[in-house]
């Protein structure tokens, strides 16, 4: 979809991805076929062009590193990827921008464990620090009883444990910042998560004039905290009253930010590219309201159903492999603002 938006744009995409004939790679000019640690391919893919970014927060952040080592210019920058990619750093750096989040403690054995249940108390969430996305590598600990079962399931890695937030309702904003500073923030959206997945978003989100506010306030710090430049993405639990708590930061696109591409005349996906090259940010204001459904695994084969649907955009992946839980497709369902 990025490199879709870059095409429209009139510049050429050159995609590095593992997999031959990946969905990114189908749509694009060219694609190398490499790891994304393939210290060759990460040289070829500098040199031939003139800015280089990510739509995956796993790629490694050395390979990043290289590549700004190098010359190449790389947006967002290496410090933001590395940053999101450590749960105990990003939350470190949330707090110190004055983007508040949960209590957490850092754990690297089950003494560390069983020592910040007791700070914590229960019930509490260990996550890993790294490598977990849609509620994987994560375990609700009820007693401290089992802290011992708890860090086994997570293969007893570097992990983090956080306080339960005790939210209402789960929102998140879409926010972009190019070169020269400028910042431009979309509507938040409402976000509906089943097993730790997305599954659906509603925006623009009814949310208090309070609220809108301290988002804002929110991704501006993490914007200018990180010298970003780029579309980031900020979950974030609503407290009520104003109150917000950030979850995390995605340091890319977002699956919250879908809505944009059937509600805003300027997407997160052209924001990003606009950013990155230099461009004026894009108009962020919506002009419909746009409900988002993932659709994952199999539900892809509702395809005709939904093609049928007479206020439904399907957006399809192109994914060759409809594995269970795996991402394949979203439908934005488009109505009038209310
Ligand atoms: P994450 O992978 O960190 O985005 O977590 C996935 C989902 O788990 C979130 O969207 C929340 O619904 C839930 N969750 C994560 N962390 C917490 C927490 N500290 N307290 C309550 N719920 C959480």
């Amino acid at each position: 979809m990025l490199s879709q938006a870059a095409s429209r744009l009139g510049f050429d995409v050159v995609i590095l991805d593992p997999e031959e004939n990946s969905p990114a790679g189908r749509v694009s000019r060219g694609q190398i076929v490499a790891a994304y640690d393939d210290p060759t391919a990460l040289t070829v893919l500098g040199r031939v062009c003139d800015v280089v970014t990510f739509e995956f927060e796993n790629v490694p952040a050395a390979s990043a590193e290289q590549l700004a080592g190098g010359g190449a210019l790389v947006a967002p920058g290496p410090t933001a990827l590395s940053t999101a990619q450590d749960r105990v750093l990003e939350k470190t750096f949330l707090n110190a921008v004055g983007a508040t989040t949960v209590d957490f403690v850092a754990v690297d054995t089950l003494e560390d464990l069983t020592a910040a249940l007791e700070t914590l108390g229960t019930p509490a969430l260990l996550k890993t620090r790294r490598d977990g996305y849609d509620g994987k590598g994560q375990v609700w600990i009820k007693t401290a009883k089992q802290a011992a079962k708890a860090f086994a399931e997570i293969g007893g890695r570097p992990a983090i444990l956080e306080a339960r937030a005790d939210f209402t309702r789960e929102l998140s904003i879409i926010a972009a910042r190019g070169h020269d500073g400028a910042v431009a923030v979309y509507p938040l959206g409402q976000n509906h998560h089943a097993n730790g997945v997305l599954a659906t978003t509603l925006a623009p989100a009814q949310v208090d004039a309070a609220t809108t506010a301290r988002a804002r306030e929110i991704a501006e710090a993490i914007l200018e905290g990180l010298d970003y430049v780029g579309v980031i993405g900020v979950e974030l639990f609503d407290l009520g009253g104003g109150d917000l708590l950030v979850n995390e930061i995605a340091p890319r696109v977002h699956n919250t930010g879908h809505w944009t591409q059937d509600g805003c005349l300027c997407d997160q996906f052209e924001q990003h590219i606009r950013a990155i090259a230099g461009w004026p940010l894009g108009p962020t204001e919506a002009h419909a309201q746009v409900e988002m459904t993932n659709l994952l695994g199999d539900d892809v084969d509702q395809w005709p159903a939904l093609a049928a649907e007479p206020n439904a955009r399907l957006h399809l992946y192109g994914k060759a492999e409809a594995r269970p839980g795996r991402k394949m497709a979203h439908v934005n369902r488009v109505s009038r603002l209310a």
